[in-house]
């Protein structure tokens, strides 16, 4: 096991972690970036970006993952692959396990860890990747311009992506697996006074059809019970909004969570209740989840860090 010791360390590379490294770098900080298991995180799963400020013309996730990895890398942060295995946040300097035992002693430590969208399970999830299947109608929604969607879900989630859908698409159609919406009343009064939207009650999923990309939904009503029917539903764009999953699990006895495990700040800021602790990105954020405000909170975050390292004499 070795032991060394850092004065910022981010854990995560997506917007958040990278914006975190370019503003932490400048300031002198010489931070150390672990990029985890899936290096730019949801990003590089999401094909075109159009509503990254600076790229009139759009980029690729992975190519504006690559630019802000090489902007970290140009001001001299240090970045490693390699997953936290352990945090102990109990009293400073805070001290982070990563795979193959590395300990990293660290005054300050910047989590931007982000989330994971839930998905069915279904293998067809991945065989469509990037191909109809998508978590994020903000971020991919506008593809689907006057074609025929799908949103599975009925909570405030999917009720929102389902309207937001709907003003882009020919169709939207939820599919429910209760005979009921769970979402706040006014959503589900916007859902059912939309007509592009129909809601498809105790509906499963249980695979995907179509040649080079989804072209079709395969259902069944009813599951499990006596009256069970398939149905076959031909859609464009196949979208999850079953929850998503803060990456938060190593961290959460020591900072506040809320319910479902988003990591708490002190208000418009990033920092926890662990003093030189920061949050940043969608590990912190149940309400955007955007590549910008990701990046934002890292830029503030960093800020953060230089401001406690300076007031602590570190
Ligand atoms: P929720 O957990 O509220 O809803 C998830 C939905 O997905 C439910 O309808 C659930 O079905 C369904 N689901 C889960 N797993 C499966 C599965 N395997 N197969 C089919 N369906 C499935 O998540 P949300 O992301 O919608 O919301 C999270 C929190 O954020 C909530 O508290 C919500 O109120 C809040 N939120 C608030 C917003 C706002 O105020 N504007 C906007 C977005 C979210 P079932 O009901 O059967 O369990």
């Amino acid at each position: 096991m070795s032991r060394e010791h850092r004065r910022c360390l981010i854990i995560g590379s997506g917007p958040a972690g990278y914006t975190a490294a370019i503003y932490a770098s400048r300031a002198n900080l010489s931070p150390l970036l672990y990029e985890g298991i899936q290096p730019g995180g949801q990003l590089t799963q999401t094909t075109d970006v159009e509503n990254f400020p600076g790229y009139p013309e759009g980029i690729t996730g992975p190519a504006l993952t690559q630019d802000l990895r090489n902007q970290a890398l140009r001001f001299g942060t240090e970045i490693r692959s390699g997953l936290a295995t352990k945090a102990d946040l109990s009293k400073a300097p805070y001290v982070i396990t990563f795979e193959e035992g590395v300990e990293v002693e660290a005054d300050t430590v910047i989590i931007a860890t982000g989330a994971s969208a839930k998905y069915l399970g279904l293998p067809d999830e991945e065989k469509y990747a990037g191909m109809g299947v998508s978590a994020c109608a903000t971020c991919d929604g506008f593809f689907y311009r006057n074609k025929k969607v799908a949103v599975v879900g009925g909570g405030d989630t999917a009720c929102e992506e389902a309207l937001y859908l709907a003003s882009l698409a020919s169709h939207v159609y939820m599919i429910v697996r209760k005979d009921y919406l769970r979402a706040s009343d006014i959503m589900r009064q916007r859902v059912a006074a939309n007509e592009k939207i129909t809601v498809l009650y105790e509906h499963n999923t249980v695979g995907l059809y179509g040649e080079d990309g989804v072209e079709g939904a395969h259902l069944v009503k009813h599951l499990g019970q006596p009256d069970e029917e398939r149905v076959d539903l031909p859609i464009d764009g196949f979208f999850l909004a079953i929850g998503h999953h803060p990456n938060s699990e190593l961290f959460a006895d020591y900072v506040e969570v809320d319910e479902v495990g988003y990591i708490k700040t002190e208000g418009p800021t990033p920092r926890t209740r662990v003093p030189g602790v920061f949050a940043a990105g969608d590990v912190a954020d149940p309400l955007y989840r955007q590549a910008v405000t990701a990046a934002a909170s890292g830029c503030k975050a960093a800020i953060e860090a230089e401001r406690y390292l300076g007031e602590h004499g570190l």
